[in-house]
């Protein structure tokens, strides 16, 4: 089965490859921002600690009661020696400028990448030599902008005056400065901090994200950017949306996500109609807020066109339907779970392609009414199989994308075995564990085994990669 799979790899890549050179133009929105990458040890927090008590006393009560947002330089030390106590990533947002300029000052960051949904795509399909990339940021500060690639095929909106331009991020800065920043804070296993009456022990090592993002945390969009894209609409086939979980459920002026949900809905739509061809795909983030998830699913997903997620976001969704908690997310499910999970949130949604990523499979649902052929969407998930397996092995984003240098990486057996069982639960045809192609209800089913890497050197953001890749490439 292996041996067949990978030919069936070999013969289909060129043909989508050929497809996502020849995309028109793609715009990805609405999240680009500045990650700081910090590697924390014991001695640092201690010393941090230990220079100022009132702090400390402050950290070991809330360590208790975990703070849900930042609001002192407490509740940041708080979430981050929570984070090391559970070795589990917390993502927290920061709500207080002072405490956003003394976590810059105490501890400032080893890197600074580039990150949120829109910018990492933005990186990742820049060197697949695709015509043109339109990519949101605000603001246009050097220190963002300047983490884009060098690739000449990536713009953002800049605007001088009255005169507006699609220019290359290095040249489009307007002042310098860290308005915004998405700290990662790396800690090791064994991580130890002594507090006054307990000593706390990373179990593993793992990642806590404070975050300061005040500029967008309405996803109020960039007049220049707005009044930009609609005079350059003709230039774009594509629009990956992305970054809804910058958004607060309630805010203190009384509005609500949903409020500025339905605005950048209400932006698309004037897209739209000036440009009844442009592809809108939803890209998903995990979002640990319910009140964002609802909007997403009533609001969101029915003005798309195609969606992409990975198993966990799935889990959140499937849950939310069937009106269960999320307190059980850690646990692995069966495919037949996630399938059921897909074809209800498709169907409930009326979205037209629906795309799962998982460790061992990917499953695409499509609209049978629409004109896509399966086979299609099968070589645009095998193409971002092989480059997600090549990123993954070799830890780089190059853009030499050759079905040979994937060749020797196996397909999953796992994914083959789940093949196998999804088979049995759909009464699917008898080729189809050569062809990974059924149908089910109003959709085509597509399974596709992938390629995993065995000892990956970095797997960062290859989720978008896969996601973006096989939705531009169809
Ligand atoms: P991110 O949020 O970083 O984009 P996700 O968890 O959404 O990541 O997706 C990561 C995806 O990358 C997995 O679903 C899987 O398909 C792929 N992947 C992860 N590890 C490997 C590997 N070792 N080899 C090949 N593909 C991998």
């Amino acid at each position: 089965m292996d041996q067949q799979w990978n030919a069936t790899y070999q013969n289909n890549i060129i043909p989508a490859l050929r497809r996502l050179r020849k995309v028109q133009g793609v715009i990805l929105g609405f999240h680009s921002v500045i990650d700081g990458i910090k590697r924390v040890k014991s001695d640092e927090i201690e010393t941090i600690l230990n220079a100022n008590l009132d702090l400390k006393q402050s950290v070991q009560e809330k360590i208790y009661a975990m703070p849900t947002e930042i609001f002192s330089p407490a509740d940041m030390m708080a979430g981050l020696l929570i984070s090391i106590k559970s070795g589990k990533s917390y993502r927290m947002v920061i709500r207080d400028e002072v405490t956003f300029r003394w976590i810059l000052e105490t501890f400032g960051y080893d890197q600074l990448k580039l990150g949120g949904t829109s910018g990492c795509m933005a990186n990742s399909l820049a060197p697949l030599d695709l015509q043109k990339i339109l990519v949101y940021t605000n603001p246009l500060t050097q220190q963002l902008l300047e983490l884009f690639g060098e690739n000449d095929n990536l713009y953002v909106v800049s605007q001088v005056d009255e005169n507006i331009q699609l220019r290359h991020p290095h040249k489009a800065w307007q002042h310098k400065g860290i308005e915004a920043i998405h700290w990662g804070f790396e800690f090791a296993q064994g991580t130890t901090i002594q507090l006054d009456k307990i000593t706390l022990i990373a179990p593993r090592a793992s990642r806590f994200y404070p975050c300061w993002n005040p500029v967008n945390e309405k996803l109020l969009l960039s007049p220049s950017f707005k009044k930009g894209v609609l005079h350059f609409i003709n230039q774009f086939s594509h629009f990956i949306v992305s970054g809804y979980q910058l958004l607060s459920p309630n805010y203190p002026d009384g509005t609500t996500c949903i409020d500025y949900m339905l605005s950048t809905l209400s932006y698309l739509n004037e897209l739209k109609v000036v440009r009844p061809t442009l592809k809108l795909h939803f890209e998903c983030d995990t979002i640990p807020v319910d009140a964002i998830r609802y909007g997403i699913r009533k609001h969101v997903l029915p003005q798309m066109d195609s969606m992409g997620l990975n198993e966990v976001e799935l889990d959140y969704f499937i849950k939310d339907m069937h009106g269960q908690t999320l307190n059980q997310l850690d646990q692995e499910n069966s495919v037949e779970y996630y399938f059921g999970g897909l074809v209800e949130l498709a169907t409930k949604s009326g979205l037209e392609r629906i795309h799962l990523h998982n460790f061992d499979y990917y499953i695409c649902l499509t609209k049978r009414s629409q004109r896509t052929s399966p086979k299609r969407t099968r070589q645009a998930m095998m193409l971002s199989a092989v480059i997600a397996a090549q990123r993954a092995e070799t830890g780089s984003v190059g853009n030499k994308t050759t079905f040979n240098s994937a060749k020797a990486i196996s397909i999953s057996e796992e994914g083959l075995a789940q093949m196998a069982a999804l088979a049995k639960h759909i009464s699917a045809p008898s080729n189809f564990m050569k062809t990974g192609i059924a149908e089910c209800n109003d959709y085509n089913v597509i399974f596709l085994p992938t390629k995993i890497v065995s000892d990956p050197v970095s797997t960062v953001g290859l989720g978008d990669t896969i996601s973006s890749i096989a939705f531009l490439s169809e």
